[in-house]
C-alpha cells in the first residue's frame, strides 16, 4: 500500500469533504477493520486545529451476531446513551465522518423484519441529528476504504489481497487520489459539476422526459422552487463541505404526486445483502403502483410497503454515462459508489435542501410543497449508454438535457 496516497486521501477528506475547523469536535463512524485509517484521519483532523476527535468502532461481526441471537424485544429498543452521544455532538456543531466499508452481505441471512424494526426506532430516536445532517446544519462525510469481506465481493475472481489492493487502486481513482493534487482536482471537478447545476437551475424546468431502449419511459414534475445541488454544499454559516466523496452527480427532488410511467433499473441493489436485480417500477400521480424485479422481489416490496413515504420517490439524479466511476465499469455494491456510476432515482426521504428555504420550512409546510418524506433513502440506477432526458420549460418548450447518457449543452 502506498502511504502517500492514504495520506493525501485523508487529508482530502479532512480539508475537502468536512472542511474542518478550529476548536471543532470530529465524530469518526468507522469499522475496526479500518481503524489505521480512521487514525490518520484523526491526526489530520488534530494538525487542522480540531478540539477532540471521537472514535465510534463499528463491529459487522458483532452485529451480525446481535441480529441472530439477541433477545427480539431489543430491536424496537434504542439505547439513550447513544441516542444522547448523537444529539449531544450534533448540537455542538462536532464533524462527522463515516467510514462506509460493510461487508455488503453481511445481513443477508437476517430476518428483514428485525431490521426494518430496528431502522425504524433508530429514525425515530436519532431524527433530530438525522434533520440536522440532511439539512447541511452540521458537517458530514461519507467515504470508503476496501476492507476484506467486501473486497473479495467485488473482486472474487483473485486472491484476498489482490481484491484489496485493486478496490484500493478502483477508490484512489475515483477519488482523485491518483493525481498530483487531489484537493486541485477536486476543485476542477466541482467546477464542472456547478455549470451542469446551472444550466439545470436557471432553466427552472417543470418536467423531465426520459427514455431509453430499455423501456423506461418516465416524466418527473419538478416542484417550484425546487433546486439541483451537487459537488459542495454549504451550513447555514457558508463552511463548504462535501457531503459523499466521491461524488458525481447533480441532483434535485421529483414533486412528490408528479411522476408517472415506467423506469427499469440498469444495476443491481444491494438492500442488507440481499440483491434486487433486473427490476422495474410504475408510478401514477407519484405513487408506486406496480413492480416487477427478476431478482428479490420481496425485498423491493418490504422497501415499497415500509411507510406511507416509501412508496414515492426523494431525488433524482444526473450522472453522464462517461463519468470515471461509469467507465470503470466495477460494480462496487455500495451505493457511494455505485450511484456515482449512473443517473438515479432514490425511493422515499428528499433533502429539503433541494428546495428553497426547505431547510427552515415545518415537515406540514415540506409536505405541502411536494418534499416526500419516510424514512427509507435508497438509491436505485436507471443511466444507459442511450439515454435520452428532455427538459420541458415553464412555457411549454423542449429542450435537451441528456442525449446519448450524456448531458447536451
Ligand atoms: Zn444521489
Ligand atoms: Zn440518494
Amino acid at each position: 500500500m502506498d502511504n502517500k496516497n492514504l495520506e493525501k486521501y485523508a487529508h482530502l477528506l479532512i480539508k475537502m469533504g468536512l472542511n474542518i475547523q478550529k476548536g471543532q469536535t470530529l465524530v469518526v463512524r468507522a469499522p475496526i477493520e479500518c481503524a489505521e485509517f480512521a487514525r490518520l484521519c484523526a491526526k489530520n483532523a488534530y494538525e487542522e486545529g480540531a478540539r477532540e476527535v471521537i472514535m465510534y468502532w463499528q463491529d459487522d461481526l458483532s452485529l451480525k451476531m446481535k441480529y441472530l441471537y439477541a433477545d427480539d424485544e431489543i430491536f424496537d429498543e434504542y439505547p439513550d446513551w447513544l441516542r444522547e452521544f448523537y444529539l449531544s455532538h450534533a448540537r455542538k456543531n462536532a464533524a462527522f465522518l463515516s467510514i462506509a466499508a460493510s461487508d455488503p452481505e453481511l445481513l443477508k441471512d437476517i430476518d428483514p423484519k428485525k431490521l426494518v424494526r430496528q431502522h425504524k426506532v433508530s429514525s425515530q430516536a436519532i431524527k433530530e441529528y438525522r434533520d440536522r445532517l440532511m439539512s447541511n446544519k452540521n458537517v458530514w462525510c461519507i467515504a470508503s476504504i476496501p476492507t476484506v469481506s467486501w473486497a473479495t465481493k467485488v473482486f472474487p475472481d483473485v486472491s484476498e489481497n489482490e481484491s484489496v489492493e485493486l478496490l484500493w487502486d478502483a477508490i484512489f481513482k475515483a477519488m482523485r487520489v491518483d493525481k498530483e493534487d487531489p484537493i486541485k482536482a477536486w476543485e476542477d471537478h466541482k467546477n464542472n459539476l456547478k455549470k451542469s447545476m446551472e444550466f439545470l437551475n436557471t432553466s427552472k424546468f417543470k418536467s423531465l422526459k426520459i427514455k431509453n431502449s430499455l423501456g423506461t419511459d418516465l416524466e418527473i414534475e419538478l416542484p417550484e422552487g425546487h433546486i439541483w445541488v451537487g459537488g459542495s454544499e454549504f451550513t447555514p454559516e457558508g463552511i463548504e463541505f462535501i457531503a459523499n466523496m466521491p461524488t458525481e452527480e447533480v441532483f434535485t427532488l421529483p414533486k412528490k404526486t408528479g411522476v408517472n410511467g415506467i423506469v427499469y433499473s440498469t444495476k443491481p441493489l444491494n438492500q442488507n445483502g440481499k440483491l434486487i436485480d433486473e427490476f422495474s417500477i410504475t408510478f401514477k400521480d407519484g405513487a408506486i403502483v406496480d413492480f416487477t424485479a427478476k431478482k428479490g422481489y420481496e425485498t423491493l416490496k418490504e422497501i415499497v410497503e415500509t411507510d406511507e413515504g416509501s412508496k414515492y420517490l426523494g431525488e433524482v439524479a444526473l450522472v453522464p454515462y462517461d463519468s470515471p466511476i461509469s467507465k470503470s465499469n466495477i460494480l462496487f455494491y455500495n451505493t457511494l459508489y455505485d450511484e456515482n456510476a449512473s443517473c438515479h432515482l432514490a425511493i422515499g426521504r428528499a433533502y429539503p435542501s433541494c428546495l428553497k428555504n426547505g431547510e427552515n420550512m415545518t415537515e406540514e409546510e415540506l409536505d405541502k410543497h411536494g418534499v416526500n418524506q419516510s424514512i427509507n433513502h435508497v438509491d436505485f440506477m436507471f443511466g444507459t449508454k442511450d439515454l435520452q432526458i428532455i427538459g420541458i420549460t415553464q412555457d411549454g418548450k423542449e429542450i435537451k438535457v441528456f442525449e446519448n447518457g450524456n448531458f447536451s449543452y
